[in-house]
């Protein structure tokens, strides 16, 4: 499971073209800031390597292994702090 912290994320984009499953795709959702986050649309393909997570510079990201959740979700602009899926 893959959860990204909204609030924390600036949209640098480095944990789409860091991650060599192609895990993650660019949201059309913004946050708060009015940055467009990313979104681990494609969580079956996770290997649970933790390189985005290691690589992301503002700690937003958390991988977590849970192999009965695959879906995902992105923040929505809210004041809602954490986005899990
Ligand atoms: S690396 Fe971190 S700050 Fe950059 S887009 Fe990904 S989650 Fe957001
Ligand atoms: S843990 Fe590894 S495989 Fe999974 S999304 Fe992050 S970089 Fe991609």
């Amino acid at each position: 499971m893959i959860k990204i912290k909204s609030d924390l994320c600036k949209g640098c984009d480095i944990c789409i073209e860091s991650c060599s499953k192609n895990v993650y795709t660019k949201s059309s959702k913004e946050n708060k800031k009015g940055v467009y986050l990313p979104c681990p649309d494609n969580q079956e393909n996770c290997n649970n390597c933790h390189l985005c997570e290691l690589m992301c510079p503002d700690q937003a990201i958390t991988v977590e292994k849970d192999e009965s959740n695959k879906k995902s979700n992105v923040g929505d602009g809210s004041d809602k702090e954490d986005v899990e899926e």
